[in-house]
């Protein structure tokens, strides 16, 4: 396998202004691939990163909430290379309340982003993909697909929703050359965590390194975070030829939270 085996393929990556969904790009655009970037933020910053590699980048500004943007997205994406070959559905927010107090516009949101986009962004590349015998649509799903949390209750459920799509994907597109897998991490240092982290700290009154501990000690027993870089590198693995016949896998990368 070259090093720029996905030279001449397109990927188009959400949510990858940031975090895990840019580091996931960066990897892919690394080993080739040109680079459809979305999500908010500082879109400029990302593409310059994502450039480094001598790929070609796009970016477009889809709200994942809205169905009509998504739409919108593949179609400028298409339209500019004709072809989406790998699918990376990444964009995600969080939230945490008890049930009984959660909003209910955080609920919609957590479930339309992290949850029904996926089935938007991928039934819009389906047909290409088909067309062509060949695709890999990643979902990033969570340990939190795997198993619950308290207090997370919209992130859980679309989460497990997500892995479920997964399957089915899989399934349906399972003599083809097309692969579906969704990818479990635990947790991993990027602004959603950091939100959780500086919660903790201001909740308990103790530091941000003893509430960054008390973090991984509760659910990760290797007390370390994975990193955007390890989750590229396993979605590039799952792009490759040895990546064939992986279908409708959940692979988490978690310390060993799910172990437990
Ligand atoms: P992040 O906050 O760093 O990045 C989230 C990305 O999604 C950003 O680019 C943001 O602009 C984008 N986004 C948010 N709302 C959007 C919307 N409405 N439309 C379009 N884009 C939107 O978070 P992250 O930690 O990198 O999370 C990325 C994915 O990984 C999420 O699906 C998350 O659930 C999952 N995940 C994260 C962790 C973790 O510990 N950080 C663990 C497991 C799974």
């Amino acid at each position: 396998m070259s090093d720029r085996f996905l030279s001449g393929k397109n990927a188009l990556v959400t949510g990858s202004t940031s975090g895990i969904g840019l580091g996931i790009a960066k990897s892919l655009a690394q080993a080739g691939a040109n680079i459809a970037l979305n999500g908010f933020g500082d879109h400029q910053r990302a593409v310059s990163e994502i450039e480094k590699w001598g790929v070609k980048t796009l970016y477009h500004p889809a709200d994942m909430r809205k169905s009509g943007e998504i739409s919108d997205m593949v179609s400028i994406v298409k339209s500019h290379w004709q072809h989406i070959d790998i699918l990376v559905n990444n964009a995600g927010i969080q939230y945490v309340s008890p049930i009984e107090k959660f909003p209910i516009d955080k609920w919609d949101d957590i479930l339309a982003i992290n949850l029904s986009s996926s089935f938007h962004t991928t039934r819009s590349v389906l047909p290409g993909m088909r067309e062509k015998n060949w695709g890999r649509i990643i979902n990033l799903a969570s340990v939190h697909g795997l198993v619950g949390s308290a207090d997370k209750s919209a992130y859980v459920a679309a989460k497990h929703g997500l892995i479920g799509l997964t399957k089915v994907t899989a399934l349906e597109t399972a003599t083809t050359g097309i692969t579906c897998n969704a990818i479990c991490p635990g947790w991993v240092l990027t602004p959603l965590v950091q939100q959780q982290v500086d919660a903790k700290a201001n909740a308990l009154n103790i530091s941000t390194d003893e509430a960054t501990r008390l973090l991984l000690s509760e659910k990760e027993p290797s007390m370390q975070f994975t990193t955007p870089e390890e989750l590229g590198a396993l979605a590039v693995f799952l792009c490759s030829n040895a990546g064939n016949n992986i279908r409708g896998a959940a692979w988490n990368m978690d310390g060993g939270w799910a172990a437990q």
